[in-house]
């Protein structure tokens, strides 16, 4: 995902179908290879524009293509129906906008989109730490605009009562011109009338009153692969919104939220635990206990661990279809607070029994300061 097609066609991240379509449009009139003969520069600059636009001028690719560049590690579930983004191919964004902006040369677009699709919904979904690391199964409930039973989605009364539209004449499409010049513009669109369908209704279905769709409650069962994480995303094809003139519904995209746990931190599928364990196990080692997702692991600290040191584990981390991850257990030595006066005792005998006063990098640390003052920073 190195191609940034923002930049490619000089938008921001958050613009509007708008704004790329019109960004689009200059782009492609400049670098049209029709006024750039034998430049191979402005070729390529013209493929690469086509690409862009070809991504975002489509709502669902660009969504895709979104979620892939925030979560470059993550994506969405082969095995859950959702498929990651796989880049753009070949020039479909051209062939649709030719006609719009080279009327003159390429003759106006003949073929207009009479049934549009239904638009996608999206949903959050959260788990809890253990579930989006071990898998889990969840119903989720929305509502959304479903294609109407009784009239098959038609809006009209046994599917069957329609009249020709006048202002359309039953084409679905009107003819638009706009520009100047050599820019003239003569596009086709969907008749708003009829909504590109060519036909009205003469008598409205009783359960829809007419518009095709009807508010339902939709519950969907989801198995949640083991390693899910924040930006991980499932999606139905077909469950989104209905069409409003008899096209494909949208499609859903649930979007993983996962809470953070008290005890791990992860990324991707490794696991990161900080440990707590005393001076004596740091000093003298010992076994102590880590935790995993399921149980806890006896882990046997080495004699010498200095605070800080992590540890890392092979294997112990999560487990999923695409790959197991790893445990990096990092160590915070903890220096006893409340001391006994015996105890304080000991530690007085320790210090003047061993050279702990000079430990090797605390000799280190005073040779640093002596090269930077080029003295002894003690004074003697
Ligand atoms: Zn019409
Ligand atoms: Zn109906």
């Amino acid at each position: 995902m190195a191609k940034d097609y923002y930049e490619t066609l000089g938008v921001s991240k958050d613009a509007s179908a708008d704004d790329i379509k019109k960004a689009y449009r200059t782009l492609v009139k400049k670098y049209h290879p029709d006024l750039h003969p034998n430049d191979k520069a402005a070729a390529e600059k013209f493929k690469e524009i086509n690409e862009a636009n070809e991504v975002l001028s489509d709502e669902k690719k660009r969504k895709q293509y979104d979620f892939e560049r925030e979560h470059p590690n993550m994506g969405g579930f082969g095995g859950a129906g959702a498929g990651g983004f796989s880049g753009a191919s070949g020039f479909g964004g051209f062939e649709d906008i030719f006609g719009d902006i080279f009327g003159g040369f390429g003759g106006a677009r003949s073929r207009a989109q009479t049934k549009t699709k239904g638009e996608d919904i999206t949903l959050e979904l959260t788990l809890s730490f253990l579930d989006a690391a071990k898998g889990c199964r969840r119903e989720v409930v929305y509502s959304r605009n479903e294609p109407c039973s009784k009239c098959k989605g038609t809006g009209a009364k046994n599917g069957t009562a329609y009249k020709t539209c006048e202002k359309c004449g039953g084409t679905g499409q009107v003819q638009y011109t706009s520009g100047n010049g050599f820019f003239r513009s003569v596009s086709v669109r969907p008749c708003e009338e009829c909504h590109g369908t060519g036909k009205k209704i003469i008598e409205p279905c009783e359960e829809c009153k007419g518009k095709g769709y009807v508010k339902k409650s939709t519950k969907l069962v989801f198995d949640i692969p083991a390693g899910a994480d924040n930006g991980s995303y499932i999606s139905k094809a077909g469950y989104g919104e209905a069409s409003k003139n008899g096209g494909p519904a949208g499609d859903l995209f649930v979007v993983i939220k996962v809470e953070p746990s008290k005890i791990f931190r992860r990324k991707n599928f490794d696991l990161y635990v900080d440990l707590p364990i005393s001076i004596k196990t740091a000093a003298l080692g010992g076994k102590v206990k880590v935790p995993l997702l399921d149980e806890t692991m006896d882990y046997a600290i080495p004699e010498g661990t200095q605070n800080g040191k992590i540890f890392f584990v092979k294997g112990k981390g999560i487990k999923t279809n695409r790959g197991t991850g790893d445990l990096y257990i990092s160590v915070s030595v903890e220096v006893p607070t409340k001391l006994s006066s015996r105890q304080k005792k000991m530690l007085e005998d320790f210090d003047t029994d061993s050279d702990f006063k000079q430990t090797p990098k605390m000799k280190e640390f005073k040779e640093k300061m002596e090269s930077m003052y080029g003295r002894n920073p003690y004074g003697k």
